[in-house]
């Protein structure tokens, strides 16, 4: 076989965009290219196999294998060589490939007399497409040159499959972003939305991958870098006085100055990709190194890469060099994930959110669920799939996303958006009645809450009050440690919202995954068992103080309660009731007006605190029990981590019994205790520790309706039989009886 030349590539680009342009059906285009392909790279054969859908390649086109096999045969994703290039992303170039591991005989389309074999995946930014493949007879291994070659052209293939250049009428291909796609994830807040796909970060479209002019394409790349390493310039500057900052700021600007990402651009152009394509070449290989690595420097220094080569791409297609595209009607939010301060500035004009990473329980999810908007996380290729635009439905209740659904799809879902509008009118009759059970208990149902933006929600849920006010949110979505005063004029606002009703300020809860923008980060083994909540407040007694003079002087001389978080011992209760005496001391001293009542309470989210000493059971004015928290250390399995968060139910027996040992210490003690996690707002859970004890719960405020709705149906002597029988039987969880129960009283 001859070597290549630069030259030979660009011909090679020159005669596929004119197979691009032709007016002929997709396949024909298809045909066409492998035959060019094939021609050009003197092989026997030349294939292109595309992915039929998220686990499946088809052959779609092929020079020199039996023609009869085209749309015929099919492969699982790791299967065979073709299946395995596509699989691990990477490039297999063997000799013998009969020999070589993982082939496998596809009779049908006689490529066993082909000996060696180079197969390149077909990518564009990270997203896997398809897989190119060249064989010939003689036993050799495809050099570098060629190697790289084809790599290029593959790329020139992931442009056309995403423009859609291989659809046409008659044939099997089908174009990329018009197909329905259904995608499973994580809900993050409940609900039902249906609207159109809002990308935080629209994605770049490159209409034109080859260039004939090599020249005027590295000018136009140059003028591009001058612009993007001016602008990273620019941010360093402003970014003075901010150690960290400047740090991530001099990252980007060692890869805005690197002459190897330069110099691979230019030879990209140099074989006839276009500037843009070129970028976006180099972007697609370090998105599938970031799928790769296991080393999370090397990792987030390749997001640095993808970031720089976006805002390039931008400057390049002039498509914008601010993120965000045009405001879509009944906007749904898409992005690859998304900080709590960016969430709210889009605020509540969005129907819907969708995240292909994300974690419940972080703090764009509790944004997103102040603001009531339903939210998935862990939408596996939603950024890649989503066009600006898209119709979308989202399932907030079974955690599915519908893409461009078709019509049978969007009816079912109409469907149960309009059952999901009768139930809300059905809590909303009982809005203003209390949560008395059958048996005549009255359970107190309380909102959680974090922003001022949540308080309307008091009175149109129904709430009793707020039974945790999450102070770390506004710490969180500012750029700047906030000034007392403005925390206390917040916080003034919040109490005069509540009209009277008791609002449960819990102290800042910082550390784990709530990491203050502003303050240096912790570079902990285990954050969530770490330096956090009170543990910060109690080192660091300064900010403590200033956040209680702040809730003293916006209780304006009337009542407040405030609780501590995170409380391990009874020590560290203790320290921290002294810290609310001694400012206390110095408020009066300074002539401020005090609260005409003060309780002080702490949040129980750790297993240790419920074995405390009696007397702290006496000397708390109350406690509150974080289960989100307390279930992580009860079974050891990390709420951030989706594999095994679900996998203890929290109707589990053992963590049932030690709830109720709760209740009975804090009964003995006549001790006011509630339940504010995250299950208190699901009406079996919430039914389950009404059962065991609990008579007050608080939530978020959309959960209020149906809580209180199934506690009006029930017995909770009749509950408490059912979970005492589960226990007795042995029973790992008592779901399966309680749910039983539940459904006999409709
Ligand atoms: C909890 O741990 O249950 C709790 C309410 O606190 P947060 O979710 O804010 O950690
Ligand atoms: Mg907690």
């Amino acid at each position: 076989m001859p070597e290549r030349t630069d030259s030979d590539s660009r011909k090679l680009l020159g005669r596929l965009r004119d197979a691009m342009a032709g007016d002929v059906a997709g396949q024909a285009r298809l045909d066409k290219i492998t035959n060019l392909i094939a021609t050009s790279m003197g092989c026997e054969v030349c294939s292109i196999y595309l992915f039929r859908d998220e686990n499946t390649l088809e052959l779609c086109a092929t020079e020199g294998l039996n023609k009869d096999a085209v749309h015929k045969t099919r492969m699982k994703v790791g299967e065979g060589l073709v299946g395995r290039v596509a699989k691990q992303r990477r490039v297999i170039n063997t000799p013998n490939a009969p020999q070589a591991k993982g082939f496998r005989y596809m009779p049908e389309t006689g490529e066993e007399i082909f000996s060696s074999f180079l197969g390149i995946p077909i990518q564009r930014l990270g997203d896997a497409l398809g897989v190119l493949v060249v064989q010939s007879k003689m036993a050799r291994e495809f050099s570098a040159d060629e190697v790289y070659a084809l790599e290029v052209v593959a790329m020139v293939l992931a442009e056309m499959t995403e423009l859609g250049v291989f659809v046409g009428e008659g044939d099997a291909m089908s174009a990329r972003h018009s197909q329905p796609v259904l995608l499973r994830g994580t809900v993050g807040q409940d609900g039902v939305a249906e609207g159109h796909v809002w990308l935080h970060e629209p994605r770049v479209v490159v209409s034109n991958p080859i260039a004939d002019d090599p020249e005027r394409e590295a000018v136009r790349l140059q003028e591009a870098v001058d612009t993007l390493r001016l602008s990273v310039d620019q941010m360093l500057t402003m970014s003075i006085g901010d150690k960290d900052q400047q740090q991530v700021i001099e990252a980007y600007r060692m890869f805005a100055n690197s002459k190897s990402w330069m110099r691979r651009m230019q030879e990209d152009i140099e074989l006839g990709l276009s500037a843009e394509a070129a970028v976006e070449k180099e972007q697609s290989l370090a998105r599938a190194r970031i799928g790769q690595s296991a080393d999370a420097y090397l990792r987030e220094r390749l997001s640095d890469l993808d970031d720089l080569s976006n805002r390039l791409l931008r400057i390049l297609t002039g498509q914008g060099t601010d993120t965000g595209a045009e405001r879509p009607r009944d906007p749904i939010l898409v992005a690859r994930n998304i900080g709590p301060a960016e969430l709210l500035e889009y605020g509540r004009s969005l129907r819907g959110i969708v995240l292909e990473n994300g974690s419940v329980g972080s703090h764009a999810a509790i944004v997103a669920r102040a603001l009531a908007i339903p939210l998935i996380v862990h939408a596996e290729r939603i950024s890649t799939e989503a066009l600006n635009g898209d119709h979308i439905m989202v399932d907030g209740e079974q955690g599915i996303v519908h893409l461009r659904p078709d019509d049978t799809v969007a009816a079912a879902f109409r469907d149960k958006i309009a059952m999901h509008a009768a139930a809300q009118e059905r809590y909303s009759s009982i809005r203003d009645k209390p949560a008395t059970t059958t048996c005549g208990q009255t359970i107190a149902l309380h909102m959680n809450a974090g922003l001022m933006a949540d308080l309307p929600s008091l009175e149109s849920s129904g709430a009793e009050g707020v039974g945790l006010f999450r102070t770390e949110l506004q710490f969180l979505i500012r750029n700047q440690m906030p000034q007392r005063s403005e925390l206390s004029m917040l916080y003034a606002r919040v109490l005069d919202a509540a009209k009277g009703k008791q609002v449960v300020f819990r102290t800042l809860d910082i550390g784990s995954d709530k990491v203050l923008p502003y303050m240096k980060p912790n570079d902990e083994p285990n954050p969530a068992m770490g330096w956090r909540a009170i543990r910060v407040g109690l080192d660091k007694p300064g900010i403590m103080r200033m956040q209680l003079q702040a809730l003293f002087r916006a209780a304006n001389g009337g009542p407040l309660t405030v609780m501590f978080p995170f409380v391990a011992q009874f020590e560290e209760f203790r320290a921290a009731r002294e810290e609310v005496n001694k400012t206390l001391a110095r408020e009066e001293r300074l002539g401020h007006t005090l609260p005409s009542s003060l309780k002080v309470g702490a949040m129980l989210e750790t297993p240790s605190l419920a074995f405390a000493p009696r007397k702290f059971f006496e000397e708390v004015d109350f406690l509150s029990i974080g289960g989100n928290d307390l279930k992580q250390f009860f079974f050891a399995a990390d709420r951030e981590n989706e594999r095994v968060r679900k996998r203890y139910d929290t109707l589990n027996v053992s963590f049932l019994t030690f709830l109720q040992n709760i209740a009975e210490r804090c009964a003995q003690t006549d001790t006011p205790v509630s339940f504010c996690g995250e299950d208190a707002g699901r009406p079996v859970e919430a039914l389950c520790f009404a059962a065991i004890g609990f008579r007050t719960l608080s939530m978020r405020p959309a959960s209020i309706g149906p809580v209180k709705s199934l506690l009006r149906r029930c017995n909770l002597e009749e509950a408490r039989a059912v979970i005492d029988a589960a226990r007795e039987r042995g029973d790992q969880s008592v779901r399966g009886a309680i749910m039983e129960y539940v459904r006999e009283q409709y």
